[in-house]
């Protein structure tokens, strides 16, 4: 059977997984599915899965949806090791590797605004590709003392130079990128995702990350990260998105898209457990479906893997 956790390549040298969950709302069954793939690949491969609460944006982060995002993943027999770690909690790490990047004047500071960045990559001679164009990277002693001047806070961006980042997913073939100044600290002092998550990676020992193919466009960057840092590269994973009949990204105006809506038309956790390891290529409909069948069926789909 060809399904979606059919994979390419070498298994990971780590087995160990996570599923990283944003609490900024209610996750839906396209975030369940890829929770319960990152589960069953970590446990097929007999590692540690381990789940990860990315708060690092006070202001969109709620205790109330880690509640609730936590009660989820266990109403569909998915276990964790460990506690759960909270990003919030772990800013010295963050602010550790960052010194390292500057120690190796890998970063530099950034007064851009939004407006600023789309203005200059839109002007007639702007700098052709996408992301930060580079603005701030070669100001001079006199301009830094005027943005200094103004009280309005930095960003800090990595010095990238245009390199070019590689990598060979799992799931979605090889990818390469060229990688821009992205952000590793944002101007309020909050640590950026792209920083976060190669730390985070790393300092729990993570050998697999699974997750959905709306991350495959940055994760250049994290390579890049990884190599500037002297950290190994995790293997990648990158699951397409579950789209809605409308053939958008899975949301809220699709309906039943959490496990609350699906209770609410009487489907049971298990059943949407079932369904989405049909989805996800692990079982036929209507095979056993319990936790430990599906991992069963998940080794099997490994070993059989080209
Ligand atoms: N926190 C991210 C999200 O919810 C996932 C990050 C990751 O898996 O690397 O989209």
């Amino acid at each position: 059977m060809e399904g979606l956790l059919t994979l390419r390549g070498s298994s990971p040298t780590r087995a160990d997984g996570r599923f990283a969950p944003s609490p900024t709302g209610t996750l839906h069954t396209g975030n369940l599915r890829t929770a319960l793939a990152a589960w069953l690949l970590a446990r097929a491969q007999g590692g540690r899965f381990l789940v990860r609460v990315e708060d690092l944006d006070p202001g969109r982060s709620r205790t109330e949806h880690t509640a609730g995002q936590l009660a989820d993943l266990a109403a569909l027999g998915l276990d964790w090791d460990g506690p759960v770690v909270h990003q919030s909690a772990r800013s010295g790490l963050y602010a550790d590797a960052v010194a390292a990047l500057r120690r190796d004047g890998l970063v530099y500071r950034c007064w851009c605004t939004r407006a600023d960045i789309r203005a200059a990559v839109a002007a007639p001679h702007g700098p052709a590709g996408d992301g930060y164009p580079g603005t701030c990277a070669q100001l001079t002693a006199a301009q830094i003392a005027a943005r200094e001047a103004s009280g309005r806070p930095a960003a800090l961006r990595v010095r990238a130079g245009g390199a070019v980042a590689a990598f060979a997913d799992r799931c979605a073939g090889t990818h390469e990128r060229r990688v821009d100044d992205f952000v590793v600290r944002r101007g309020d002092g909050a640590f950026a995702y792209n920083l976060a998550v190669v730390v985070d990676d790393h300092e729990q020992g993570i050998g697999e990350v699974v997750r959905g193919a709306d991350l495959l466009e940055t994760t250049p960057r994290q390579v890049w990260l990884h190599a500037r840092l002297g950290l190994p590269l995790p293997s990648y994973v990158h699951l397409p998105l579950v789209r809605g009949a409308d053939g958008e990204r899975l949301a809220k105006r699709h309906g039943a898209v959490t496990l609350a809506d699906r209770a609410a038309l009487g489907e049971s956790p298990s059943a949407v457990r079932a369904a989405l390891a049909v989805q996800l290529g692990v079982i036929e409909r209507g095979a056993a479906s319990d936790p430990g069948a599906l991992v069963a069926a998940t080794e099997t789909l490994l070993r059989s893997a080209p």
